[in-house]
């Protein structure tokens, strides 16, 4: 097992791993920024090191800084968490480089699923199902895209194969806007991702957003730990997230879910990962696949028992996964509500001192977060400051559960997005399952917000 593990990041997710490296025995660091100071995992881990100043770029995203924070406190591997420099290649072949163990796939896999034309292709190649579209980046000539647009089918979307954070797209509705959309996300694409390969793909009207999340370890062992639905979200960042999904069968996850294990395999892959589908008319399109533990993991830990972060490190550290594929059993059904330091009309960050903080609990509850009572929020980072989780034997047990806890839980001093929460948890449509990933955003234009 790995001696000593530098935490590369910060908020829950830093804290989360700092008690996976606990029950595991191995030694924890806490790096943070001059802001950051007072984070809870800093207080708790065995030793801290501050790397810079609050702006990001010059600590979370520092490299040099995150490398030498390892250094002068002999730390064996990283733990990059989610975010900042989670899914950045250089940094993972840098952190090798140095001699320290990256937790997480190789920087090769991490650089192909990051190019969203290569990610594909090696998806195809694995048998996993794609949208239609263009296999592969689309080339110069008018006429020929033309017809690809033609054989796909109106409505189509335009992507840039570096993009990401939901920029870099354009739907396109008709043949006569097709040229200049091209054209325009290529600049684009050329500016902003320094990368203007763009592809084209079918445009699907109303799909879910459904993910598998895989783990799979370095002696050629893959397995899936079943489906999330994480379709209710506001421009592109997830709000609510739930596993299983419903309406999916246990053949239908059986059958997706083993597709992804296999690609695990072909690709070499290593590590906790989630393959990012669009789910419409009871068909999978892969979109995406995220290289690292994801914000809405909890879930599934909930479901089936599983401890991803302890089972990432563990395959780290060279070990073969503890489970196999027979040994995974989906138990109840599971919620998640990102709880947010915003403002629950106008979504605006609410930074600040929290002066009054209570925890819900009872059966069923877990609440993964940073936030005590006292602690200033910082204007710097995400606004997310913890995640409410709900279990129960059923989704209704889960549901209500979780509208117990919401009205449980009280954080004052700032504005948080528990009334928006707790609005969408008596929401009927919500309520019935299966909501598309247009119906949040409907529903507040609805309110006029
Ligand atoms: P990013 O890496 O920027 O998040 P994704 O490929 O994951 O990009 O797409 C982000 C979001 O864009 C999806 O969750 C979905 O809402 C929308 N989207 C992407 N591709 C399609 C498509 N083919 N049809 C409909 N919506 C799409």
């Amino acid at each position: 097992m790995l001696d000593k593990v530098l935490i590369a990041n910060r908020g829950e997710i830093a804290l989360r791993i700092l008690r996976a490296c606990r029950e595991l025995g191995i030694r924890s660091v806490a790096m943070h920024s001059e802001a950051d100071r007072d984070l809870k995992h800093v207080r708790l881990a065995d030793e801290s090191v501050c790397i810079g100043p609050a702006s990001s770029m010059d600590s979370y995203l520092n490299i040099p800084a995150v490398i030498s924070a390892a250094e002068v406190t002999d730390s064996v591997g990283i733990h990059p968490g989610y975010g900042f420099l989670s899914e950045n290649a250089d940094f993972a072949e840098r952190v090798i480089e140095s001699g320290f163990v990256f937790i997480g796939p190789k920087p090769e896999t991490i650089r192909i699923m990051g190019d969203k034309v290569a990610a594909i292709n090696a998806m195809k190649k694995a048998g996993v199902p794609t949208v239609p579209g263009s296999d592969g980046e689309l080339g110069d000539d008018d006429e020929t895209n033309i017809k690809i647009a033609r054989r796909i089918g109106y409505p189509i979307i335009i992507k840039a194969s570096g993009g990401g954070g939901g920029r870099g797209m354009r739907v396109v509705h008709s043949e006569a806007a097709l040229l200049n959309a091209i054209s325009l996300t290529k600049a684009e694409a050329g500016a902003a991702f320094n990368n203007d390969a763009v592809y084209m793909e079918k445009f699907l009207g109303n799909p879910r957003h459904i993910e598998i999340q895989v783990l799979a370890d370095e002696h050629g062992n893959a397995i899936h730990l079943g489906e999330r639905d994480c379709s209710m979200q506001r421009r592109h960042q997830k709000v609510i997230e739930e596993a299983p999904a419903p309406g999916i069968t246990p053949e239908m996850r059986d059958e997706i879910g083993r597709r992804c294990a296999q690609a695990c395999v072909d690709i070499g892959y290593r590590g906790a990962g989630t393959f990012e589908f669009l789910y419409e008319d009871g068909e999978f399109y892969f979109i995406e696949m995220n290289t690292r533990v994801q914000v809405e993991h909890p879930v599934t830990e909930m479901i089936t028992g599983v401890d991803i972060v302890r089972e990432q490190l563990r395959i780290a550290s060279g070990l073969p996964l503890a489970y196999r594929q027979e040994d995974i059993h989906i138990n109840g059904h599971a919620m998640e509500c990102r709880i947010n330091a915003e403002d629950p009309d106008s979504f605006m960050p609410s930074p600040g001192t929290i002066t009054a903080y209570h925890a819900p609990g009872g059966p069923g509850i877990r609440v993964d977060t940073h936030i005590y009572n006292g602690y200033r929020v910082p204007p710097y980072y995400d606004s997310m400051i913890g995640k409410l989780i709900a279990h129960g034997e059923s989704r209704d047990v889960a549901m209500a559960r979780m509208r117990t806890a919401l009205s449980e839980m009280v954080i004052e001093g700032i504005k948080t997005n528990i009334p928006l929460q707790h609005d969408l948890f008596h929401d009927s449509g919500f309520e019935a399952g299966g909501v598309n990933i247009h119906y949040l955003e409907k529903k507040l234009e609805e309110k006029g917000k």
